[in-house]
C-alpha cells in the first residue's frame, strides 16, 4: 500500500527545530515508500492562529525542500486544508456521535474541574469527573441542547490497544487515563481530537508521524475512529527533542527558531542535517540533502 502522510502544524508561531524534525520524519516516512504527503493547517483556535504564521510555515517548508502534494493555504479540491474552513465536516461528525447518545452539554470551566480533582499523576492532566453527565450517567443521552461545551462519554471499561512504530504496544484504559473529553468547546471552537480524526480519515491519511506528546491522544483518536466508523491510520510517535538543559524544545528557544537559523545564514542542508542527527538518522549534525536522508531513512526503517 502506498502511504499517505501529513504534517499538521498549528500556525501559532514560527516553526523551530522541533517542528522541522517532526515535518522531516513524516515527509521521509511517506516519501521513502513512494507515498503522498499532505500539509494541513490546524488553525482551530481563533485566538492563537495567524495567517501570517501559516504563510511562514509554507515558506520555511518550501525553502527546506519539504514539498507537499496537497494542502496548505490553497483551497482547491479535495480541500480545504485549513481546519477553520472545515466546520461543516466536524458538525456532521458531532451529529453522528450525538445520534449514538454519547454526547452531553458540559457547563464546567477548567477552574471548576481543577478545583474538584488533583491533576493526574505528575503531568498536570485533569480527568473530568463526570459532573455534567445527564441521566445519572446512563447512556444513550438525549441530544444535548443549550450552551456549554460538548463532551464525549467514555464508558468505564473502554480499553484502547494499538501498536506504535516507535513506542510499541500500547494499552490505554481510556476512562482512567482521559475520561470524558471535549469535542466542541463552549465558545463553539472545534476540539483538536474531533477535527484531527475527521481530517485524517477524510484526507485518506494512512500514517501519522508526530511528537510523542500526542501518544495518549492517539488512544482518544482511535476511540473516535471506531465511533465514526473510520479506519485508523498507523502511528509513529517521535521522542521529543530537548534543549541542552533537557527541557522540551519550544518557541522560547529562540536560537532554534527558523527565523534565527535562517537569519544566521544556515543553509537548508544544515538545518535538515541538524534535525536528522537529532532523529538519529545520521551520526552527526553535518549538512545533508533530502535524497541522502531518504536513503538513511530506508536503511534504518524499511
Ligand atoms: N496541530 C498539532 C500541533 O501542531 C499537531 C497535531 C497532529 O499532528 O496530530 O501540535
Amino acid at each position: 500500500m502506498v502511504p499517505t502522510g501529513r504534517f499538521a502544524p498549528s500556525p501559532s508561531g514560527r516553526m523551530h527545530l522541533g517542528n522541522i524534525y517532526a515535518a522531516l520524519m513524516s515527509w521521509l516516512s511517506a516519501r521513502s515508500a513512494g507515498g503522498r504527503w499532505i500539509l494541513r493547517i490546524e488553525d482551530l483556535d481563533p485566538g492563537r492562529s495567524r495567517i501570517e504564521y501559516a504563510r511562514l510555515i509554507e515558506d520555511d517548508l518550501k525553502w527546506l525542500g519539504l514539498e507537499w502534494d496537497e494542502g496548505g493555504l490553497t483551497d482547491g479540491l479535495p480541500g480545504p486544508y485549513c481546519q477553520s474552513m472545515r466546520g461543516d465536516l466536524y458538525a456532521s461528525a458531532l451529529a453522528r456521535l450525538e445520534d449514538q447518545g454519547l454526547v452531553y452539554a458540559c457547563r464546567c470551566t477548567r477552574a471548576d474541574i481543577m478545583a474538584s480533582q488533583a491533576p493526574h499523576q505528575s503531568d498536570g492532566r485533569i480527568i473530568y469527573p463526570g459532573t455534567c453527565r445527564p441521566d445519572g450517567g446512563m447512556t444513550p443521552f438525549a441530544r444535548p441542547e443549550g450552551p456549554g461545551s460538548r463532551r464525549l462519554y467514555v464508558a468505564p471499561d473502554t480499553t484502547i490497544e494499538f501498536t506504535d512504530r516507535r513506542f510499541g504496544r500500547q494499552r490505554v484504559d481510556l476512562a482512567v487515563e482521559c475520561g470524558d473529553f471535549i469535542v466542541r468547546r463552549a465558545d463553539g471552537a472545534w476540539a483538536y481530537q474531533l477535527a484531527v480524526v475527521v481530517d485524517d480519515a477524510l484526507m485518506g491519511v494512512t500514517e501519522v508521524v508526530r511528537g510523542s506528546d500526542l501518544l495518549l491522544s492517539a488512544a482518544q483518536q482511535i476511540y473516535l475512529y471506531h465511533l465514526l466508523g473510520f479506519k485508523a491510520p498507523e502511528w509513529h510517535h517521535l521522542p521529543l527533542l530537548t534543549n541542552s538543559g533537557g527541557i522540551r524544545l519550544s518557541k522560547r528557544d529562540a536560537s532554534l527558531s527558523m527565523e534565527a537559523m535562517r537569519a544566521s545564514g544556515a543553509s537548508p542542508a544544515m538545518i535538515l542535517g541538524r534535525a536528522a542527527a537529532a532523529a538519529g538518522l545520521i551520526p552527526e549534525a553535518a549538512p545533508a540533502g533530502l535524497d541522502e536522508l531518504i536513503d538513511a531513512y530506508r536503511h534504518r526503517y524499511l
